[in-house]
């Protein structure tokens, strides 16, 4: 079996390869201290044996969540492995890899640039969208005198389910014309290397979404600031994962936002000491509750809403992400949508 790495977002660290038992033996990258949440690799048996793939430290990662792998056949399907699939022996994960494949296996589903491209390419181009390859991805949607909402993702590189809830929101903000009234600022991915790099939360030792009271330190961050001082922005929606929690959240001041989205359910804004004491229980490590986050700082100085969404990366079914994100959106704006997702207001 041959283990393929090397390629956009993937992360995997190769301990032995076993060509005449038909073994190979991985494990996630460290990050930090502890192992990475993220994996993502190429595993290829060209033997006409079974193999055995045999994953190490996976009950040792950077937040405290076990979780199985998913597999991404050659036939496109992906495929949430369990208890039947693999079987665990300790921290090591052992999963039988059929003759003659060549499989994907990853912690979470992959999507780099490359699918946000791919995604944008099927946007059709008009007066009404302008897509910005310069420092990083952007897409502006409407009018930019109007009231700005900016949206931004993956400052975490490894949340990659929120890069498909972006997705679903581009696709109602255009389908809905959600931009008669607003304009939208878009930054589906902003930790570019991290991304390109597969790693989970961290890049280069840095954690974008405390680093927004910073200048030169992150162009992406630094551009994004730039462009926000050109707006007028109202509202700043950050959109993560949580590894942890089963169920997807909203963080915000926003009062009303409970009554016009459903869904998703609206938490009120953390108090410090609640964040310090959820890090020491649920990742048992001590955070800088002084570090603002990005959108603290957005907040703060521009004086606008703030939602924080944390989609769990339990749900790793990118069509649901997708859906969630384009309701999400809808509902927010006031759209009114039918059972199918389809909009009801007259275009
Ligand atoms: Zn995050």
């Amino acid at each position: 079996m041959i283990i393929n790495y090397g390629y956009g977002g993937s992360s995997i660290n190769i301990i032995k390869e076993d060509k005449q038992n038909n073994t190979a033996t991985v494990s996630p990258v460290m990050e930090g201290e502890k192992y990475s949440n993220y994996y993502n690799f190429r595993i290829n048996n060209k033997s006409n044996n079974p193999g055995t793939l045999i994953i190490k430290n996976t009950n040792n990662q950077q937040y405290d969540s076990f979780q199985y792998p998913l597999i991404l056949g050659e036939d496109g399907m992906l495929i949430d492995m369990d208890n039947n699939t693999c079987y665990m022996d300790g921290d090591d994960m052992y999963i039988h890899i059929r003759p003659m494949t060549n499989v994907e296996i990853s912690s979470y589903p992959r999507y780099t640039i490359e699918n946000l491209k791919q995604f944008l390419s099927t946007i059709n181009n008009n007066d009404d969208v302008i897509i910005n390859k310069g420092v990083l991805p952007e897409i502006v949607i409407g009018d930019p005198s109007k009231d700005a909402i900016f949206i931004i993702g993956r400052q975490h590189p490894g949340e990659t389910l929120s890069s498909f809830f972006i997705e679903g929101m581009i696709k109602s903000i255009l389908d809905n014309r959600l931009y008669d009234n607003n304009c939208f600022v878009i930054y589906p991915i902003v930790n570019q290397k991290g991304v390109l790099n597969g790693n989970h939360r961290y890049t280069d030792k840095k954690d974008y979404n405390r680093l927004w009271h910073t200048t030169d330190v992150i162009p992406e961050i630094d551009y994004i600031k730039s462009m926000m001082d050109k707006y007028n922005i109202v509202n700043f929606i950050d959109v993560h994962c949580d590894e942890i929690t089963k169920k997807d959240y909203i963080r915000t001041k926003i009062t009303d936002l409970k009554d016009k989205i459903d869904g998703i359910q609206v938490l009120e804004d953390q108090s410090n000491f609640k964040r310090f004491a959820r890090a020491l229980v649920k990742q048992r490590k001590i955070i800088n509750v002084f570090d603002k986050k990005a959108r603290e700082y957005v907040e703060q100085r521009y004086k606008c809403n703030s939602m924080l969404i944390e989609l769990s990366l339990h749900n790793r079914n990118t069509a649901e992400r997708t859906k969630l994100g384009y309701n999400f959106i809808s509902k927010y704006m006031g759209v009114e949508m039918n059972e199918d997702y389809t909009n009801t207001r007259k275009k």
